[in-house]
């Protein structure tokens, strides 16, 4: 539902009290003036992506990018995060920001004249690709993220006296998961104390998305979803394939088990209450030749839960459907869940109903309002200690709209430079009006 109607009348009033402030009223130039040097920073984070807890060079940029800006700093967090210190010359509160470092292995075929053409060994978790020579490309728009929050810095750094708090800016790695068998990510930086020293009071996230240039989309409640990965292994007893019956055959075994798993959301889950958890099987394989049945079918899938209970509930009854229909034909279910899941992120409420109207006079388009998405990230970390507000921004160029969709994750994502402008007058605004500067209400 587009938030548009009660944003009309906050927005006479908020755009009342910005004109009477100073200095950030020429905050509209001021970002239009730094925004070449931020897309020449983009392009150059985005040739020179890294995986996770890789981002060595990276991290160096943004160190160097913050010194240069004059904030504190510091480095090594988590491996290879960076924090950024703006302390203001009037007192006031501590306003988070988060961005992430890492890219993704994923080659990539946008053709732009900075497209990456980096490669590097695949280091996850999945021992199929693992050890792999493959490109790396920043393809979920982190790049975008470090530009924007070090766009911030830029243009609220400009007038630091009148600044009434203080600006933290986190740069995390591993967003998308550390290397098999590393702990990293929003869990390791919080561990090392990133909401301490100062303490933020609230955090701001934005991650850019497939859509319509420069339109955010965020939710009141929860806002990212929770996502597991498993591994199910369907053990028979392999047999020659013209009789069955001298064996136990794991291939229909696990047809029905793929089939039951889909009655989870449909069947058993409380709709009325939650919104649907998501079973997607991604990979299933057995067997090596046509006439022999195979011992053993292993499936492998992600899981998309809303809440902690109904992810507690969905793993709970995934292991059993499998393990009672191995169990009905003489064949063993094993499901394991791999170690690193995200948990769902919320959104607090009070917070996006002050920060609508902010947005909504940034954004040149309304303001979506959904229920959330099946995506995960680990930006609920952080909201689950503080109150948080992550939003998604549509950042796909004009030359793109209208053809196939390049959604993150994809080696032809794209993210339209003259949005990042948007993006930094969003987090920009919203930082100076918590801290009260723009007199919001
Ligand atoms: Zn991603
Ligand atoms: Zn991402």
């Amino acid at each position: 539902m587009p938030y548009v109607k009660t944003g009309g009348i906050l927005l006479l009033l908020l755009s009342g009290s910005l004109s009477a402030t100073e200095p950030w009223n020429d905050l509209d130039a001021q970002i239009q003036r730094a925004l070449p040097g931020v897309i020449a920073l983009r392009h150059a984070i985005h040739q020179q992506p890294e995986l996770g807890n890789r981002e060595v060079l990276t991290s160096q940029r943004i160190a160097q990018r913050l010194r240069e800006l004059g904030l504190e700093v510091q480095t090594g967090i988590a491996h290879t995060g960076v924090v950024g210190i703006l302390r203001g010359g009037r007192p006031g509160p501590v306003v988070a920001i988060r961005a992430e470092l890492d890219a993704l292995p994923l080659t990539e075929q946008t053709g732009l004249p900075y497209a990456s053409t980096v490669r590097s060994k695949d280091e996850g978790n999945d021992l199929r690709s693992r050890g792999k020579d493959i490109g790396v490309m920043h393809a979920c728009g982190h790049d975008a993220h470090m530009a924007m929050a070090l766009g911030v810095a830029e243009v609220l750094a400009a007038h630091r006296e009148q600044l009434p708090g203080t600006l933290k800016l986190i740069f995390q790695p591993a967003e998308e998961g550390p290397p098999l068998g590393e702990s990293g990510g929003a869990r390791l930086m919080i561990e090392q104390g990133v909401l301490q020293n100062p303490a933020p009071q609230v955090i701001f996230g934005i991650h850019v998305t497939a859509g319509t240039a420069g339109t955010f989309t965020l939710s009141r409640q929860r806002t990212t979803a929770a996502a597991d990965t498993f591994v199910a292994r369907i053990s028979g007893r392999q047999t020659h394939a013209a009789f069955p019956w001298t064996g136990i055959d794991p291939v229909p075994v696990a047809a029905q088990v793929i089939l039951a798993w889909q009655t989870i959301p449909s069947r058993q889950s409380n709709l009325s209450l939650l919104p649907a958890p998501v079973i997607s099987v991604g990979r299933i394989e057995g067997g090596e030749r046509h006439n022999i049945i195979p011992a053993e079918v292993r499936l492998e899938g992600s899981i998309r839960t809303v809440s902690d209970e109904q992810r507690e509930d969905v793993l709970q009854r995934m292991t059993r459907t499998a393990e009672k229909i191995a169990e009905a034909s003489g064949a063993k279910a094993q499901v394991e869940y791999l170690p690193g899941g995200y948990r769902a992120g919320y959104n607090d409420t009070a917070l996006v109903d002050r920060m609508l109207p902010v947005l909504q006079q940034v954004s040149t388009t309304p303001v979506r309002i959904d229920n959330g998405t099946y995506g995960a990230d680990d930006f609920a970390e952080y909201a689950r200690q503080i109150p948080g507000l992550f939003m998604r921004m549509g950042v796909t160029p004009k030359s793109l709209e209208g053809g196939p969709v390049w959604p993150t994750h994809s080696p032809g994502f794209q993210v339209d430079d003259p949005s990042l402008a948007v993006g930094i007058r969003a987090l920009s605004r919203m930082t100076l009006s918590y801290m009260g500067n723009s007199k919001n209400p």
